[in-house]
């Protein structure tokens, strides 16, 4: 058989479904098409630099056989599959609304043509359908989804590694993976370089890493951004360069302290976020609960690019912007406090700050994205009550006690004690930091009558 692997979200050869029966199958072309009008959403500026790197590396993996064209992908596909007369085309399995469509396209093309889809779940440790409540609704809460539904049902199939062995179809196509222009041509993005090895291998040695070194005291740990104790696997998983299924039955065999318990919990967030967005899809761009649609949304410009360039006057908020910036990635409790900030604050509608998380995120994800933007505004499925505001001055003493986070990326401020640092404006110490553009208390409480008026 001749079978074309048409890569899209999960960049790797190990434990890869649709890679792995393409190959016990016959020989193999390996694609990658890329199609900016083919979803709804454009990737961002990071992805696209994460994407380069992870194409360039898979291809490498794959002895440079890769095929890459850009313009319209059903055209591309369609042109591939005649010149080679492919019998199968491999795709992994999509979750999302507009993937869904995509694939739902492609399937119905390639049946025309007389060529069979055979697709595979490459991404998700439980199919989104299968989990749901006694009476065959969806879950709306995390906790029943994870342990009534997660949990309960059969357990993920375990990895199968990588291809005995990969025939390749020859070709002498041209296109190559600059040809998909996916770094611009200003090299703004060479700061990120120092922080990634973008590579399958590259993803093993970080997870292997963290289970050896760090992933017992994940659970005390994971809230401090200074101490680099989570396992920055986000944009690994993003762009499935990890299998999660691998990573899941890894973790099945070690013993099941707070940590690793923790951590399985956080795997199943991710799921739980795709699961939203399968069963709900207008949540990729509507509020979840329908009360926030006439919400009185402020959505004032100074302040919002005050709070993209991390130049908000609040030392911790400025910290995580920077660390977005500088890195492409932003640790988890900051993403809470940030989105917090810029939501409840300064009363700006979560879709905008989702946007510029969707640019500069190496790990700008389709769903958890979504879901955690929806979760910070209130608006989610399971989300943050509408009283819960983070305060950014407690949290910034809470979760960096010595500033040395705060300090790393605003090394303006190392002069200032650290019982000050994240009030700066209650100090004289000879030199200035940036105004607060908003009045903490005041905005807590603008936020509290904002948001009781919802309610
Ligand atoms: P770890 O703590 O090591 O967790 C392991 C893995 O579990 C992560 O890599 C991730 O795949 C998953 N995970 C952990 N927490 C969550 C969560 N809350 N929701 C979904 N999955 C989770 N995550 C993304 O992958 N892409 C996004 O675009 C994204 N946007 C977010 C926006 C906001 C406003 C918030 C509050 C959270 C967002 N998250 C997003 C979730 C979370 O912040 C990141 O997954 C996490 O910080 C990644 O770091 P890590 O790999 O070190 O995580």
């Amino acid at each position: 058989m001749k079978n074309l692997v048409l890569f899209r979200k999960n960049l790797r050869i190990w434990d890869n479904p649709a890679l792995f029966n393409a190959c016990e199958d016959g020989t193999i072309l390996p694609v990658y098409l890329h199609d900016d009008n083919s979803l709804n959403r454009p990737l961002g500026a990071a992805s696209k630099y994460w994407l380069h790197h992870a194409l360039k590396s898979l291809d490498n993996d794959l002895n440079n056989t890769m095929v890459f064209e850009s313009g319209n992908l059903l055209k591309s596909l369609k042109n591939l599959v005649e010149k080679f007369t492919i019998n199968n085309v491999y795709i992994d399995k999509s979750y999302t609304p507009d993937e869904i469509d995509l694939d739902i396209k492609i399937e119905s093309m390639l049946f025309d043509m007389g060529v069979e889809t055979k697709s595979f779940n490459c991404s998700l440790l439980w199919e989104p359908k299968n989990i749901l409540k006694s009476d065959e609704s969806p879950y709306k809460v995390f906790t029943p989804f994870y342990k009534r539904g997660c949990l309960n049902s059969s357990v993920p199939l375990k990895p199968i590694g990588k291809p005995n062995e990969i025939k390749f179809i020859e070709h002498n196509l041209s296109g190559n993976l600059e040809s998909l222009h996916l770094l611009d041509k200003y090299n703004w993005f060479s700061k990120f370089d120092k922080h990634w090895e973008i590579s399958e291998e590259g993803a093993n040695q970080r997870f292997y890493n963290f289970l050896n070194s760090k992933i017992n005291r994940y659970k005390i740990d994971r809230d401090f951004p200074y101490k680099d104790s989570n396992s920055k696997l986000s944009p690994y998983l993003r762009f499935g360069m990890i299998s999660v299924n691998k990573m899941w039955h890894e973790l099945l065999t070690i013993p099941k302290n707070s940590g690793v318990l923790h951590y399985m919990s956080e795997l199943g967030w991710r799921e739980f976020s795709y699961y939203l967005l399968f069963h709900f899809p207008f949540i990729s761009t509507k509020n979840f609960q329908k009360k926030f649609n006439d919400f009185n949304w402020i959505n004032n410009e100074d302040q919002i690019n005050s709070w993209k360039h991390g130049l908000t006057g609040f030392p911790i908020i400025d910290a995580a912007m920077k660390e977005l910036w500088e890195t492409g990635f932003m640790h988890n409790r900051m993403r809470m406090v940030v989105a917090s900030f810029l939501v409840k604050n300064l009363l700006v509608d979560w879709k905008i700050g989702e946007a510029w998380f969707w640019d500069c995120l190496v790990d700008a994800d389709p769903a958890s994205n979504i879901a955690g933007w929806q979760w910070a505004a209130g608006t989610g499925a399971d989300a943050a009550p509408y009283f819960r505001i983070f305060n950014p001055i407690l949290q910034g003493e809470k979760f960096d006690p010595d500033g040395l986070y705060t300090t790393h990326y605003i090394p303006e401020l190392k002069n200032l004690p650290t019982k000050h640092l994240q009030k700066p404006w209650e100090y004289n110490w000879g030199l200035e930091y940036i105004s607060p553009i908003v009045d903490y208390k005041f905005s807590r409480q603008r936020a509290l009558l904002a948001y009781q008026e919802i309610k």
